[in-house]
């Protein structure tokens, strides 16, 4: 069992000083623990320890798992979705972060207005332009904005991306910066307020909360490494 109390401290810690530095409130930023190839078990042993919010990628593994999970917990859907696991997602997670095409939102609104729900939900947006990456362009996530009018079951909460992996923190700070300007044309085509930026993982959460970052998607510096076979 990985000693997520000592974890969580230290955690808390770095969070608070990235706050200190950019004069945000620690209250803003929420710790999304990504428990994703963990079990049932070590989940429980976090929520012990005080987390509320928890992330899955993978809808299989979520339905086997959050029944033998502490009821109280709150699931977030962080990865990306396909089209024949939205029902399962809409009924188990109370916010999506990487909704990554209009069609996506299409199926989703469907399945929310099936299941007499409204589903807060963040865009995702490729902010490296990698290849290898889903999302919204930062051009078509504001032209996107306008689409949402015809998704009422669908509340737009946001932004959320994923920086390019590197060895250095720090090289990731330009892709945040560019998710917060994305919010902020959006918030301007909308003209509503976006509230939510999800970003920032284990490597680079502390640059992320400097940037901006509502939310924190932390899977490796709570839980430690996972398998290597099954490494998403
Ligand atoms: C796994 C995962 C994380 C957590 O990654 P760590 O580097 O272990 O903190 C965050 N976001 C998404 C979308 C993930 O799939």
């Amino acid at each position: 069992m990985p000693d997520i109390a000592a974890n969580l401290a230290q955690v808390q810690q770095r969070v608070a000083a990235a706050c200190d530095r950019a004069g945000r409130s620690p209250d803003e930023v929420q710790i999304i623990a990504v428990g994703k190839k963990f079990t049932a078990d070590v989940i429980r042993e976090a929520a012990d320890c005080g987390l509320t919010v928890f992330g899955e990628n993978r809808v299989q593994e979520a339905k086997a798992k959050i029944p033998d999970c502490p009821g109280h917990i709150r699931w977030h859907f962080i990865g990306n979705l396909q089209k024949n696991k939205c029902r399962d997602a809409v009924g188990l997670f109370e916010m999506l972060h990487a909704v990554d095409s209009l069609p996506l939102a299409a199926e989703l609104n469907k399945r929310c207005e099936q299941a007499a729900k409204t589903m807060p939900v963040l865009l995702e947006v490729n902010v490296s332009g990698e290849g290898s990456k889903h999302g919204f362009t930062t051009e078509t996530a504001v032209e996107a904005m306008e689409a949402f009018f015809d998704f009422p079951q669908l509340e737009l909460h946001g932004l959320m991306t994923m920086a390019p992996f590197t060895r250095s923190p720090e090289s990731a700070r330009p892709f945040f910066q560019k998710l917060r300007a994305v919010k902020t044309d959006c918030e301007s085509k909308l003209g509503a307020p976006l509230p939510e930026l999800s970003m920032g993982m284990s490597g680079d959460y502390e640059i992320a909360i400097e940037e901006g970052a509502t939310m924190v998607r932390l899977g490796t510096c709570l839980f430690g490494p996972r398998a290597m076979a099954n490494k998403d």
